[in-house]
Parts: C-alpha cells; sequence; structure tokens
C-alpha cells in the first residue's frame, strides 16, 4: 500500500477545521494490547494516540474528550463492538447519543452476490436481499465478514491513491504490510494479519475509513430497510 497524491489535498488548516470521524480500535490491555484512536477527514487519516489501559471505561472517557476536542473537532466516533470494546461503546453511546457507531466488524459483508446471474450490489444502498436484477434469492457475499469487506474496500482507496497516512508513522507501514488476501473455501475473500503483535493502528485505520452506512449497517445485518436509499439505481 503506498500514501496518496490526492488525499494530500486536505491541507492542515482544513484538518483542524473540517468535523472528522473518529475510529477506536480497543484493546484487550490484560494482554497488553492497547488502545488506538485513529481521526479522518476525508483521505486523510491520522494516529492521535494509542494507550495502553486496563480500564476500557478510561479509555471510554479518553475518547469523549477527543469527541469534544474543539481543536479537532470531530462528527462522530467508531468503535469496534466486539470483545473488550463492548462496555466502552456502551457507555460512549449513553454520553454522546446519535455520534458514536459501533461497528461489528465479525457480523456479515454488507455485499451480496446473486448466485444465478452474479449481479453484486451493497444492502447500504440498496436495501434487499434479493437480487435487484433477476429477483433471485439465492446470495452469497463476495467477503466472509464484514471486516474482510471493510479491507478490501480500504484496499481499493489506497490503490486509487485516496488515502494519504502519515508517512513518518512507520508502525502503521509495517502492519499493513503484513496484510494478506486469500480465499476460503467457500471462494469469499478473507483478509488476514500475518502472526505477531496486534496490529491496532492498522485496525484503527481501517474503522476509520470505514463507511457510515456499512458501520451502521452492521447494526441490524438482518433489517436493511432503515438503511440507505431505496434506489433502482445498481451500484
Ligand atoms: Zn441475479
Amino acid at each position: 500500500m503506498r500514501a496518496a497524491q490526492a488525499a494530500e489535498l486536505v491541507t492542515d488548516e482544513e484538518w483542524a477545521a473540517t468535523p472528522g470521524e473518529l475510529a477506536l480500535d480497543v484493546g484487550a490491555s490484560e494482554d497488553g494490547d492497547p488502545s488506538c484512536l485513529a481521526r479522518r477527514v476525508r483521505g486523510r487519516v491520522r494516529i492521535l494516540w494509542e494507550r495502553r489501559e486496563p480500564d476500557t471505561m478510561r479509555t471510554s472517557g479518553a475518547l469523549l474528550q477527543a469527541m469534544r476536542d474543539q481543536a479537532l473537532p470531530s462528527r462522530l466516533a467508531k468503535i469496534d463492538y466486539i470483545g473488550v470494546g463492548r462496555g466502552a461503546c456502551d457507555n460512549a453511546m449513553a454520553e454522546e447519543p446519535g455520534r458514536v457507531v459501533p461497528l461489528q466488524v465479525s457480523e456479515k459483508s454488507t455485499v451480496l452476490q446473486c448466485r444465478a446471474c452474479k449481479h453484486e450490489w451493497d444492502v447500504t444502498a440498496i436495501p434487499t436481499d434479493k437480487c435487484p436484477k433477476c429477483g433471485c434469492a439465492e446470495t452469497l457475499s463476495p467477503f466472509r465478514s464484514l471486516g474482510d469487506q471493510l479491507w478490501w474496500e480500504a484496499r481499493g482507496m489506497f490503490e486509487r491513491s485516496e488515502v494519504d497516512i502519515d508517512p513518518a508513522d512507520e508502525e502503521l507501514a509495517a502492519e499493513l504490510l503484513t496484510l494478506t488476501w486469500a480465499p476460503n473455501l467457500k471462494g469469499q475473500t478473507v483478509v488476514e494479519y500475518a502472526k505477531g503483535p496486534s496490529p491496532n493502528r492498522a485496525d484503527a485505520l481501517m474503522i476509520a475509513l470505514a463507511r457510515e452506512a456499512a458501520a451502521r449497517g452492521s447494526l441490524a445485518p438482518k433489517d436493511w430497510s432503515g438503511y440507505g436509499l431505496k434506489s433502482a439505481v445498481t451500484w
């Protein structure tokens, strides 16, 4: 993955003035795994902090402070809603209603493919689990899970030079280099890290780049009616 040209259009002034999106990866601190907070304004993503904090409620408090920081304003915060992240997320949702989006990367991908005609669509844009082209109800996601899909989308953004990460952030660059892509037995794309230290910075980056609709969709994977546009336009 290479850093960008297009995304560098986000100047320092815009970075400071534009309400951004925060992304929190909550680490399992008992294992010494830090939590990591990233901030995104369009294609520009920076890690704000990484902290080893055994009490995830303190991590949640630190997130709330970041959400209220007038020097770096933010529109919303996305948090991984699995395991240790759950309590921190619930707390932040209660304190900042509507501005905290739990993201369940282990949930189903929002992209479906028709088994019959192979048409692909994203249920956050076209909320139906039947093929909008041929009406077939037999579908399969091209991705094992939402997390795999979001990484794939992030990869596309890097390839189109839409992402600007800190060129001095060697840790993040090293974590990204360990990502691998492979099909599983169903032919779905699976994205994995090589064995090693938990890639908190890369996870925070992925959450930061995740589309808000996909993150919100992960909350209600069986009911798409409340998400996206009811549009017949294909994706
Ligand atoms: Zn079809």
